[in-house]
């Protein structure tokens, strides 16, 4: 990670993504502007944390770790605002890797998702924490002289930049370890150049940073007067961790400019849980819910951020993934343990008591919030729903222990709502239910608008039996694993026979059967016709328009299932539907009545079996074939 920098001067270009970043932060995307230094202080307070974190292990910085801080100065004469801290530092290629190119690829994947107009959308932006380059927006120079703590006097590194697509890094000397970042501010911006400006500037966004961040004493008229006079220096903020402090000494704005800290989000967070947990495994947490889903939570995309661990306020890592389930992987916060031991790896923190308990307890709350959400503020529990329902969803398999309180905080659309939004929760169904119904229903489809026209919604509008629409592509998964809820089965439309309780009419019973009889022999030849392209053939009474439906055999995967796996392209092995026909259908009548030659059956079933598949939402192997037919039909009719 180190080595002698480069003696000479050289000028490099930056990444493409930053060039773009970098146009974005000039032509102002924020309104607020002074957030450059909440960024500034938040790098150097999180260089403070390593260096104390390395110290632990390595005995070069070992003396180092003490009187740590952050320092903010100026200069009105020439005009410069300068942010150092005495934190971990930089080595020259640790420089390039991290303020010449964005390392992390998710803001990258962003960056470069924009699209023209998006680009000048600053709301978008606010997502990200692009921290350094913040800096660009007060500033038409940055320079940054950063040695890092365990390398020589001589082998700092100077990196300088007017933000124009270009920087040029050297090598330099620097007496005391750690970074000092100098903007030179731009004309326009000279509110900046103002002690008590400052002041407030960091109060506002970085009183809750753990260490302290000072500022220069008002000088007495003497100290003015000699040149020789030491400067000295407070601290501006409370320099405590804010999760340390009593609940109660909190206001709900610390809470939110801790949150943006930790999660690098620009919006306020949603909820939040605090607790000290005392016992035999002491923690203590503070976790957060944003309002917003990154927008790549669900593309197995980087987790930024995460929760931070700290052991007794030594902050040890980043995304602490260990100590929360990976379908809550949307949480942000800190958690501090007591009983770790300092030089804690991610290997150490596997299969530990220690772990699994403050993991345990810090699910608990986090549901524990949302189901109060759900209770008291139901419209903000629906829109953090509509954010984070499908990872929520995740949980149903992934965590078993909690899977009754996770099935509770489900929302579904329904054939009630007839909506996309996801509204109602399986205790609003249950309790809603018709007289004679025993189980919960669902039909899953690729879309909203596929699982709400699905046929075999029929026979259930009819009957005024809510059906939940899925169609979220966890939802197939989740639902082979959530077998019934408060002693309800749940059942998909599309698998297996219809049974519909005792809502079913024994009278026509007696119908059935001579149906059964009359259909006979259309139900066997179509059956010789299809071949092994179907398991079964036979009437179902699900159907009140349409003439056919395809259904998956009650072991069977279901139909949307085996489509998610052909289009992840994994083998599976095929199994072929069942056609059902309604035969009240006009088409059906007909075809009882004047049976057809087995040329015009095959035609017949193939067209059948084909728009059942198709309202599934399926694809054909062979769609040319498929409209031959109907127009061979057609004409012939
Ligand atoms: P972020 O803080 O979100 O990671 P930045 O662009 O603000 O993104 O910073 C990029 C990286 O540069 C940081 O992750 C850190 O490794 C490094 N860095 C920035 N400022 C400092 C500093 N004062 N001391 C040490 N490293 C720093």
């Amino acid at each position: 990670m180190t080595g002698t920098p480069t003696a000479e001067k050289q000028t490099h270009v930056f990444e493409t993504e930053v060039k773009q970043l970098l146009q974005l932060m000039i032509h102002s995307l924020y309104s607020d502007k002074e957030i450059f230094l909440r960024e500034l202080v938040s790098n150097s307070s999180d260089a403070l944390d390593k260096l104390r974190f390395e110290a632990l292990q390595n005995n070069k910085l070992k003396s180092l770790g003490q009187d740590l801080c952050i320092r903010v100065e100026f200069d009105k004469e020439k005009r410069t605002i300068t942010v150092s801290d005495n934190g971990i530092g930089m080595s020259e290629q640790e420089v390039i890797e991290n303020l010449g190119t964005i390392a992390k690829s998710g803001t990258k994947a962003f960056v470069e998702s924009l699209t023209g107009e998006q680009k000048h959308d600053s709301a978008l932006i606010g997502q990200f924490g692009v921290g350094f380059y913040a800096s660009f927006m007060v500033a038409d120079k940055v320079s940054v002289h950063t040695r890092r703590g365990d390398v020589g006097v001589d082998e700092a590194v100077l990196w300088e930049s007017a933000g124009d697509g270009e920087y040029t890094l050297e090598a330099a000397d620097k007496s005391d370890i750690g970074t000092r970042i100098t903007l030179h501010i731009k004309e326009g911006e000279d509110e900046l150049l103002n002690d008590w400006k400052l002041r407030e500037i960091i109060i506002k966004y970085s009183d809750h940073i753990s260490f302290p961040v000072e500022m220069p004493k008002a000088q007495t008229e003497d100290e003015e007067k000699n040149e020789d006079a030491a400067i000295t220096y407070e601290s501006v903020n409370k320099a405590t961790a804010l999760w340390m402090r009593a609940k109660s000494d909190i206001t709900d704005e610390e809470y939110t400019k801790f949150y943006q800290h930790v999660s690098h989000d620009f919006q306020d967070p949603l909820i939040w849980t605090h607790n000290k947990v005392e016992g035999k495994t002491e923690y203590t947490n503070l976790l957060f819910i944003p309002k917003k889903a990154p927008f790549d939570l669900y593309q197995g995309g980087e987790k930024r951020h995460g929760v931070k661990l700290y052991v007794k306020r030594v902050f040890i890592m980043d995304d602490a993934e260990q100590f929360i389930p990976h379908y809550l992987r949307f949480v942000r916060g800190v958690i501090d343990a007591n009983d770790l031991p300092l030089n804690v790896s991610r290997e150490i923190l596997q299969n530990n008591r220690v772990v699994d308990t403050i993991r345990a307890g810090s699910v608990k709350k986090v549901l524990g919030l949302l189901e109060n959400l759900a209770k008291n503020e139901p419209q903000d529990y629906i829109e953090f729903w509509a954010e984070f329902g499908p990872a929520m969803k995740e949980g149903i398999v992934e965590d078993t222990n909690n899977r009754e309180q996770l099935t509770k905080l489900m929302r579904f659309a329904t054939t009630k709502t007839d909506e996309p939004g996801q509204t109602v929760s399986l205790d609003d169904y249950i309790a809603r239910m018709t007289e004679g119904q025993e189980k919960i229903y669902f039909v899953t489809g690729e879309t909203f608008q596929a699982a709400k026209n699905s046929p075999h919604l029929e026979i259930f509008r009819k009957r005024g039996i809510e059906v939940l629409l899925l169609s979220d592509r966890v939802d197939e998964w989740v639902t082979m694993h959530m077998k019934d809820y408060q002693g309800k089965q749940l059942e998909s439309v599309a698998k297996g026979a219809l049974d519909l309780g005792s809502t079913d009419d024994k009278e026509d019973e007696a119908q059935r059967e001579s149906e059964d009889k009359d259909f006979a022999p259309l139900i066997a030849a179509f059956k010789t016709s299809l071949g092994d392209k179907v398991k079964d053939v036979r009437l179902t009474h699900r159907l009140t328009d349409s003439p056919a439906c395809v259904v998956a055999d009650e072991n069977d995967m279901g139909l949307q299932m085996q489509r998610i796996f052909k289009a992840a392209g994994q083998a599976m092995p095929a199994s072929a539907p069942i056609l059902e026909l309604n035969p009240e259908h006009a088409l059906l009548q007909r075809l009882k009545a004047n049976m057809p030659a087995q040329d015009e059956i095959n035609d017949w079933g193939s067209l059948l079996l084909n728009q059942a598949i198709l309202a599934e939402g399926g694809q054909l192997d062979d769609p040319a074939a498929f409209v031959k037919t109907v127009n061979q039909l057609l004409s012939a009719g």
